[in-house]
């Protein structure tokens, strides 16, 4: 069996290593660089917590495989199981994180609750003023900049094809399969895997496939070298926007943050998210809120990446409603990282047993939104 694999994201490298272990001649197409697209400029949050509950059991397969990542890949990735920390200020927040943890727990994820004093005592200069907090041991982060090159490298050594520089145009069918006509030739296979990432419902659309995608920026900062003080990941739960600011030290220093500000629009043609200067000012002061030692510590740079969100902050996952062959795996709506190792398995996994997982993947069939409405769920890192 051959498969294309159109976008060379987190997802479409995961999938080709993934395929390729399974003995799947596999070639990916990807217009720029491998991970440069949503996936380098990610916040690197390898979270379960506050999860849309029926992606938990693709959120613990994907966890578990970020623990093999390095023995896996032949590369330490930076995967690091640093915890995740997310504060809690005001009483309505706390009642919708033991909501979540309760009923979390039946779906295999337990958290911890910390109350003020705890809190305090276990991560001092975070939160002083949290009336509590929820602690995921088991999470962490790794480097958005290393996973999908890792993927593609060791894709690579086990026989995938990666083609870079290659913009996928009209894809047609054939009689065994598929041909994309691409700035670098024609290719065809016997299967089609769309993870072109906010560009994927432009590919779901060529087969009839119509999804509701927009395209945003969330906008991400990192302040200069501080002497290392915090290890894990930290977030917040929170009903108020604007006050939704996450960050993490990482190990050079510096303190990666997010959140806090609402996303940018992204134009699709060429793609490229800005960070808004004028949104800056209010993600510190909200991240002062839960670090107050980076009063004076100086931003360094500013970024920002093109996600695809759907209407319901949920992936579109599986096979085509309307074309046999033909599989996607895209709009992660901002919690893709996470899920990356866990989806490039799933998909592996479904291409080539024709249609078999065994992870529940129906909340994310590409069809969903004729019919239902958008389920509730929380994005941010
Ligand atoms: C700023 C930011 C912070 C984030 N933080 C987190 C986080 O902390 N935790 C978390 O879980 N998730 C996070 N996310 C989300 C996560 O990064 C994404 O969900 C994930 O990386 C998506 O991977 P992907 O492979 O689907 O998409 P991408 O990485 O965008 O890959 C899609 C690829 O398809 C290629 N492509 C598209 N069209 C074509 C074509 N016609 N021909 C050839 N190639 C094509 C693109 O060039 C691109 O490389 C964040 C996202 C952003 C933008």
């Amino acid at each position: 069996m051959d498969v294309l694999v159109l976008g060379g994201g987190l997802m479409g490298t995961a999938a080709a290593y993934f395929l390729a272990r399974r003995g799947v001649r596999v070639t990916v197409l990807e217009r720029n660089r491998v991970g440069s697209g949503a996936t380098v400029a990610s916040f690197g949050n390898v979270r379960r917590t506050g999860r849309y509950l029926p992606q938990l059991p693709l959120a613990h397969r994907s966890r578990a495989l970020w623990g093999e990542a390095q023995a896996m890949l032949g590369r330490d990735v930076e995967f690091r199981v640093t915890g995740h920390l997310r504060l809690i200020f005001e009483e309505d927040a706390l009642a919708d994180m033991r909501g979540f943890a309760e009923a979390a727990r039946p779906w295999g994820l337990d958290l911890e609750e910390l109350g003020p004093n705890e809190v305090r005592a276990r991560f001092p200069g975070l939160g002083p003023n949290a009336i509590g907090a929820s602690f995921s041991p088991q999470d962490g982060c790794g480097n958005p900049r290393l996973i999908a090159p890792a993927f593609a490298d060791a894709a690579t050594r086990l026989g995938a094809t990666i083609v870079e520089g290659c913009l996928a145009g009209p894809i047609e069918t054939t009689g065994s399969g598929f041909r994309v006509q691409t700035s670098k030739g024609a290719f065809e296979a016997e299967a089609l895997l769309n993870t072109a990432g906010a560009w994927g419902a432009r590919v779901a659309a060529q087969f009839g496939e119509d999804v509701p995608i927009t395209a945003r920026g969330p906008q991400m900062g990192v302040t200069e070298p501080l002497p290392h003080r915090v290890l894990p990941v930290v977030g917040i739960w929170t009903r108020r926007p604007g006050t939704d600011c996450y960050f993490r030290q990482v190990e050079r220093g510096n303190i990666v943050f997010g959140g806090a500000a609402e996303r940018t629009q992204v134009d699709l043609d060429p793609g490229q998210a800005k960070a808004d200067p004028a949104r800056l000012p209010g993600q510190l002061r909200a991240l002062l809120r839960l670090i107050p030692a980076l009063a004076d510590a100086t931003v360094i740079r500013t970024w920002s990446g093109c996600e695809g969100y759907l209407a319901d902050m949920l992936p579109v996952m599986g096979p085509s409603a309307t074309t046999p062959g033909l599989f996607h795996a895209f709009g992660f709506s901002g919690s893709g990282f996470q899920l990356g190792p866990g989806v490039g398995d799933v998909m592996a996994e479904l291409i080539a047993t024709g249609g078999v997982a065994d992870i529940p993947l129906a909340d994310f069939r590409i069809d969903r939104f004729a019919s239902v409405p958008a389920a509730a769920s929380t994005a941010a890192s």
